[in-house]
C-alpha cells in the first residue's frame, strides 16, 4: 500500500442515450480499505459499478487500476486483472449446487490446488456454504444467496471486491451479517467498493465514502465524519 490508490476514476461520464447518469465523477479507492457510494435511487451508483466491470461504457474519463488504464477493457479482461463484482444474489444458478456455482467463479484461473484452496476458505468464511455445498443454489435463503454470490466473487481471487446493494431485500439481522463479513474479508485484506442505499449501516463499515446525488459526488469523507454530517442526517438518516 502507496501513496497511490489502487484504483481510481478521474471525471467519469456515463450517458443512457440523452439520459446522462454519471456527470464528472472522480473518486479513488485505497489499498486495504472499505470504501462505499452512497445516495438515493437513481443517483447513478449502480451505472458507476458497470462502468468499472466494463459492463456499460464510459462517455468519456477514465478509469485506472495499479496505475494502468481499464478503461474501455472487456469485462472478462477486468475480471482478470482482479477487478471483480459480485453478482445480485438472485442471480446465483438455482439449478446447480452450491459447491458448483463457486467452482464457476474460479473460470478465469486453471491451477486445480489454488482452486481447491480456494473453495476450502470461502468454505471456512461462511460455514453455512459448506454445510449446503451439495443442495442446489436454489434451496438458498436470500441471506445464504447473497453469500453465495459472494463466495463465488471470492472465487476470482479479487484485488478488489465490487458490491452493488448486497443487502437489498434481506431482513436486518441478516444485513448484519453480511456487512460483519465484508468487514472480515477486508480485514483479511482485501479491498472492497460497496454501492449502497443502507447508508446508516454501509457508513458504519466504511474507511471512506462518497455521496452521490443525481450523477455528481456531493460530499466525501470518512464513515465516520459522514454519520456525523447534518447534510448526510437530514437526507439520508432520517433526522
Ligand atoms: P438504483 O439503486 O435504483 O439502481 P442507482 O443509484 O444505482 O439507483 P442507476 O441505476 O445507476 O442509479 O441509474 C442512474 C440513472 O440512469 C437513472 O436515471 C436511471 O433511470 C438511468 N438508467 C439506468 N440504467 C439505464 C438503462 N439501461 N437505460 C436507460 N437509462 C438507465
Amino acid at each position: 500500500p502507496g501513496a497511490q490508490p489502487l484504483l481510481r476514476v478521474d471525471n467519469l461520464h456515463v450517458s443512457y442515450g440523452h439520459i446522462h447518469a454519471v456527470k464528472g465523477i472522480s473518486f479513488a479507492l485505497k489499498e486495504g480499505a472499505v470504501t462505499t457510494l452512497v445516495g438515493a435511487n437513481g443517483a447513478g451508483k449502480s451505472t458507476t459499478l458497470l462502468a468499472l466491470s466494463g459492463l456499460v461504457k464510459a462517455q468519456s474519463g477514465a478509469i485506472a487500476f495499479q496505475g494502468d488504464s481499464i478503461t474501455g477493457l472487456a469485462p472478462h479482461k477486468i475480471v482478470k486483472r482482479g477487478v471483480v463484482q459480485v453478482a445480485e444474489g438472485r442471480a446465483t444458478l438455482t439449478r446447480l449446487t452450491v459447491r458448483e456455482n463457486l467452482e464457476l467463479g474460479a473460470y478465469t484461473r486453471h491451477d486445480r490446488a489454488e482452486r481447491a484452496d480456494e473453495l476450502e476458505k470461502v468454505f471456512a468464511l461462511f460455514p453455512r456454504l459448506r454445510e449446503r455445498a451439495d443442495g442446489l443454489a436454489g434451496n438458498l435463503s436470500g441471506g445464504e444467496q447473497q453469500m453465495l454470490a459472494i463466495g463465488r466473487a471470492l472465487m476470482a481471487k479479487p484485488k478488489v471486491l465490487l458490491l452493488d446493494e448486497p443487502s437489498m431485500g434481506l431482513a436486518p439481522i441478516i444485513v448484519q451479517d453480511i456487512f460483519r463479513i465484508l468487514r472480515e474479508i477486508n480485514q483479511q485484506g482485501l479491498t472492497i467498493f460497496l454501492v449502497e442505499q443502507n447508508v446508516r449501516q454501509a457508513l458504519r463499515i466504511s474507511d471512506y465514502a462518497y455521496v452521490l446525488e443525481t450523477g455528481s459526488i456531493v460530499l466525501e469523507g470518512t464513515g465516520a465524519s459522514l454519520l456525523g454530517h447534518p447534510d448526510v442526517q437530514k437526507a439520508y438518516l432520517g433526522g
